[in-house]
């Protein structure tokens, strides 16, 4: 073979459902020399990414650390820790990532019980707490931010309190809402959670930080089986993670070296701003996509900020839109997944994508985009209703 030339991209603006970009400080952290992953060096940085991984989930769980590997394997890190066979598991499902823990709770041989509520909203306490009563189960499982509908399950606190009164266990996915929405593991009595470094956090791929409550950590102590992945077991991950830091396998030290420096940012901001800033820019950019007519996928009583998912209108081709944005603006935004696929497009604004100069440009390239597929809107509409809202903040 012609041996390529050396690797060189100039990247894109990620506007989809995740990866979103990753800061300037993140990417130069992860360029930092290795270390042994078992340096006393390394091991400082291990903990502190443990500390402040346990501020941003705002919880006080000892065991809290990145699984070395995207979202999915944090999902399957909970489900499978959690669940053995015969046990019984509600999962409430909103769409595709609900439908995902459905799939991987299938595999543990565990009972699955399944609710499904329409795509677009969201589940009552009252459909969450009948399901509990009538299955008792060991588990509920449930998404926080559902991103294939850009829904916000809401309750959380209250669904917290009946899974304690039932003595079940509450597992949240919570991938595309730490770092971007209120997220309080401890007050809010989750047990067991799982995020990801590419969506609110702006690092790159490849980390799923999770925490398990003690209850939980209990409960995985006393299983009567073993946990069926070896990669993921909770009682041997921790001896690398935990007090021994023995070897179990080689930390991904650089996607340690980002995620330090993605917390270390996220601190320094704040959550609360950081929040606040996300629910901002999704004001600004949901006045821009209304003025130009497109319709939001979910209820706006639980619409998530920085996951903005609208129908694609009548008559405009999805890819072609897509193509358009991205092959003329470098801008990449999010297809449907599932029962949206070919109908939806997904707007993401997460981490340092959350901000005012790419709300205004994604407008105003979304609107030549429509324009070209001849769409009738007026010019510059839809920037200008986006900054009225900047202007009143
Ligand atoms: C992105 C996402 C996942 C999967 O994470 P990966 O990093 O792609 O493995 C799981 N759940 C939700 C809600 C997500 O948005």
């Amino acid at each position: 073979m012609e041996i390529p030339t050396p690797l060189q991209t100039n990247g894109r603006l990620l506007l989809g459902p995740g990866p979103s970009d990753a800061s300037p400080q993140v990417l130069r952290a992860m360029s930092s020399p290795l270390l042994g992953h078992l340096d006393p060096e390394f091991m400082q940085i291990m903990a502190r990414v443990q500390a402040m991984l346990r501020e941003a989930f705002r919880t006080s769980n000892p065991v809290t650390f990145p699984v070395s590997a995207t979202g999915m394997a944090g999902m399957e890190c909970c489900i499978v820790n959690l669940l053995e066979p015969g046990d019984r598991v509600v999962v409430f499902t909103l769409g595709f990532f609900g439908n995902r823990m459905v799939e991987v709770a299938g595999r543990t041989g565990a009972q699955v019980t399944v609710v499904e509520g329409p795509w677009g909203k969201e589940f009552s306490l009252e459909q969450i707490g009948e399901a509990i009563k009538k299955v008792r189960p060991k588990v509920v499982a449930l998404v926080h931010a559902e991103t294939s509908t850009g829904v916000l399950q809401g309750n959380m606190k209250e669904i917290g309190a009946l899974c304690r009164d039932a003595g079940a266990l509450l597992l949240v996915d919570a991938v595309t809402s730490l770092a971007c929405v209120r997220l309080e593991v401890d007050a809010w009595g989750i047990d067991a959670v799982y995020s990801c470094s590419q969506k609110g956090l702006g690092c790159s791929p490849g980390l799923s930080p999770v925490s398990f409550s003690p209850r939980a950590v209990e409960v995985i102590k006393t299983r009567k089986t073993k946990v069926q992945s070896w990669y993921f077991d909770m009682t041997t991950v921790m001896s690398y993670w935990g007090q021994d830091r023995a070897y179990h396998h080689t930390g991904p030290i650089s996607m340690v070296y980002g995620i330090h420096e993605g917390l270390r940012l996220v601190l320094e901001e704040g959550l609360e701003n950081r929040w606040a800033r996300h629910e901002l820019n999704h004001r600004a950019l949901r006045a821009g996509l209304e003025c130009m007519g497109l319709e939001f996928t979910a209820d706006r009583s639980c619409q998530l900020p920085q996951l903005n998912a609208v129908r694609v209108p009548a008559g405009v081709d999805d890819l072609a839109g897509r193509k358009y944005l991205l092959e003329k603006f470098g801008i990449e935004i999010g297809g449907g997944l599932g029962d949206f696929k070919g109908k939806v497009w997904r707007l993401g604004l997460m981490g340092q994508n959350s901000r005012p100069s790419v709300v205004l440009l994604a407008l105003a390239a979304l609107e030549q985009a429509l324009t070209k597929q001849g769409v009738k809107l007026t010019p510059g509409g839809a920037v200008g209703a986006a900054n009225a809202v900047y202007s009143q903040s």
